[in-house]
């Protein structure tokens, strides 16, 4: 079983680069940021929810966010691995992923934190909002966004660190440049 965090501020290419990765290794994907897209779409009472939380560019609560987790990943039985993207974004989603894995008898096999500058996120949140039209990616709420990840995402690269998990990656250059360098880190494992 791989399975695979791909972790980076908003912005740094981990939706782009899950994609790449699904279609090489067949993996399941969980875009937590998706699963809450789809959810405000379909106009459901948790969409509601979310969508008050995204358009502040605040995180959803921990336990909601865990509990949907929890419900997607029991979909996937019989699956080769998963990339959680967008997931875990704070300490205590990181703990309950690894206790929910524990008790599936596996473990994260490797966090890929991709590494862009944060002028050049900006620079491409911006273009993604001119482009997908997406309401957060307006200049305000990805200020507010690359905030919420200083303060209470960035602090998992220490944790997967201690958890020999952590892999860095310089996330500029072109797609396929990253790509590469994704498949040798997951080639080694
Ligand atoms: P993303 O598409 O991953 O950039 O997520 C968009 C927004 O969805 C975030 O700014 C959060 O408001 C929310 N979100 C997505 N994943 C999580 C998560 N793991 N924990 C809390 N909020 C999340």
């Amino acid at each position: 079983m791989l399975n695979i965090v791909i972790f980076g501020a908003p912005g740094s290419g981990k939706g782009t680069q899950s994609q790449r990765m699904v279609d090489k290794y067949g993996l399941n994907h969980i875009s937590t940021g998706d699963v809450l897209r789809a959810e405000i779409r379909n106009g459901t009472e948790l969409g509601q929810t979310a969508k008050g939380y995204i358009d502040q560019g605040q995180l959803i609560p921990d336990e909601l966010m865990i509990d949907i987790l929890a419900s997607v990943l029991d979909g996937f039985r019989d699956s080769k691995g998963v990339i959680f993207d967008g997931f875990p974004r704070t300490i205590a989603q990181a703990e309950a992923l690894k206790k929910m894995l524990a008790e599936r008898g596996q473990e994260v096999s490797v966090m890929i934190d991709l590494d862009v500058p944060e002028e050049e996120l900006m620079s491409r949140l911006i273009r993604r909002g001119i482009d997908s039209g997406r309401a957060d990616d307006n200049e305000e709420t990805i200020r507010k966004r690359l905030a919420v990840y200083h303060s209470q995402t960035a602090p998992l690269i220490g944790w997967f660190k201690d958890e020999n998990k952590y892999h860095h990656i310089e996330g500029m250059g072109s797609m396929e440049e990253i790509s590469a360098k994704i498949v040798e880190a997951i080639d080694r494992l």
